[in-house]
């Protein structure tokens, strides 16, 4: 009887966690940047948002806030490390992915490398800035993937410098 029990609940754990394996996706991370990124732009921020998932959970979110402090290093990114840092009570941020909207600048690239983050995501490409252009090495453990959303992100980018130009 019991095993009977435990089995069905078994059953249903796997279904539920089938379920949310699915759910967990790298837009549905992305999403959440896509969120920080809009309440940037609500400040009147350049909209970037981040989020630092470690187990398919959101250990920090972050938006641009370099005009609010007056510092350039206010990036999401930055923020975003630090603050799953403190999170996880260590500087490395071991098994954790960061989706980002835009694809970091070299300076978010250099403090992303000495994390030694596992995973990163971004949205659009940044060709100007972005640490692709210049030539900034990411640590060799990080894997990254490119291009989530991407169309949303310079949508969004694009209304804000819109705006900003009337
Ligand atoms: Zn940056």
């Amino acid at each position: 009887m019991f095993s009977i029990f435990v089995r069905q609940l078994n059953n249903s754990l796997c279904g539920i966690w089938g379920l949310m394996e699915n759910i967990f996706t790298d837009e549905y991370f992305m999403k959440k940047a896509l969120q920080e990124a809009e309440m940037a732009f609500d400040k009147g921020e350049i909209p970037v948002g981040a989020v630092i998932v470690v187990n398919n959970t959101v250990i920090a979110r972050s938006h641009n806030l370099t005009e609010l402090l007056n510092d350039v290093t206010a990036h999401a990114e930055m923020q975003a490390i630090t603050a799953a840092a403190n999170f996880l009570g260590g500087k490395y941020l071991k098994d954790c992915t960061l989706y980002v909207t835009l694809e970091p600048c070299q300076m978010c690239a250099g403090a992303l490398y000495w994390s030694q983050i596992t995973k990163i995501v971004y949205g659009a490409s940044d060709d100007h800035r972005g640490f692709v252009k210049m030539g900034t090495q990411l640590h060799p453990k990080t894997v990254v993937v490119r291009g989530v959303m991407a169309n949303e992100a310079s949508e969004l980018m694009k209304r804000f410098f819109a705006e900003r130009r009337k």
